[in-house]
């Protein structure tokens, strides 16, 4: 009831004209930042977690976290599979509570890709969870999942709709020139592609890698399409920094209720800046 599947809100941005943020979380802290700041703004609102994620804080404690502060923040909320790779993964996380999943086979060859995310599909459907899937490679590193430069590849505009026609996904994670992690230089989008993709596939499309994207490009790419952005980098950034800075001030601090304010705070600027550079303030 508190954690829902990304469906309906994902759909409602794109008849909308906005994008639902997709925040990495890791733990009570950083959930409690993105859900409360959510609610303050009244923004639909994905928490996501890597497989890496799931291990270090139990999936069931990440469910029930997530669903107490949805339910005392009157914020009904997806928590997300973020790069999962594996039916049975999905399959455990799905009965744990999860209904808004991403499997990633991008990895694998285009009619291998295609089955994976079918079976992924048939199963996530009869429980109401929704599922995105990527066609592309994106570079850069995501936990465990690391992809060389050379091996990031960018999404075939009509691969893209063979690929939503035969797998029934609810949305599309695309390929145009963003990556894990930070960005060295300012990456050069390409929203050409973006658009040829838009004409020929109707789910909703998806940004991975927006950290260090300036305002102005995630802002064209929702125009042209792009209905949920995914942050991770930026948010870990924003709160260890301040973290590591209040620890080297405050050498005799011990209490996490102290030293986990200022860590907090730096990490609700960017969860902040984020809801508005997606539009989607207001708009629960
Ligand atoms: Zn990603």
């Amino acid at each position: 009831m508190f954690i829902i599947s990304s469906q309906a809100m994902l759909r409602k941005a794109q008849r909308e004209g906005y994008a639902v943020p997709a925040f990495n979380i890791h733990n009570l802290e950083t959930l409690q930042v993105v859900v409360e700041t959510a609610a303050e703004l009244q923004a639909p609102l994905i928490v996501a977690g890597t497989p890496g994620t799931f291990s270090y804080a139990g999936v069931g404690n990440i469910v029930a976290i997530a669903g107490e502060l949805a339910k005392t923040c009157h914020h009904p909320l997806a928590v997300h599979l973020d790069h999962h790779e594996t039916l049975a993964d999905i399959e455990a996380k799905v009965a744990a509570g999860v209904r808004s999943v991403m499997i990633d086979g991008s990895h694998l060859p285009f009619a291998d890709n295609i089955a994976l995310v079918k079976r992924v599909t048939d199963y996530c459907h009869r429980y109401d969870a929704s599922v995105e899937a990527e066609l592309g490679r994106l570079g850069g590193q995501e936990d465990d999942l690391v992809v060389d430069g050379k091996d990031a590849l960018y999404t075939h505009p009509e691969q893209a709709r063979e690929f939503v026609e035969k797998t029934g996904i609810d949305s599309l994670a695309v390929a145009i020139g963003t990556a894990h992690g930070l960005y060295a230089a300012t990456p050069r989008l390409d929203f050409e592609r973006l658009a040829q993709i838009r004409q020929r596939v109707d789910v909703p499309l998806v940004l991975h890698g927006a950290s260090g994207l300036p305002t102005q490009d995630i802002r064209y790419a929702i125009s042209l399409g792009i209905c949920k952005v995914n942050v991770a980098t930026e948010l870990k950034i924003a709160f260890s920094e301040a973290l590591k800075n209040y620890l080297s001030t405050h050498t005799d601090a011990s209490d996490p209720r102290h030293y986990m304010v200022p860590a907090k705070a730096a990490m609700k600027e960017v969860v902040r800046k984020v809801i508005r550079d997606c539009g989607c303030e207001g708009k629960l």
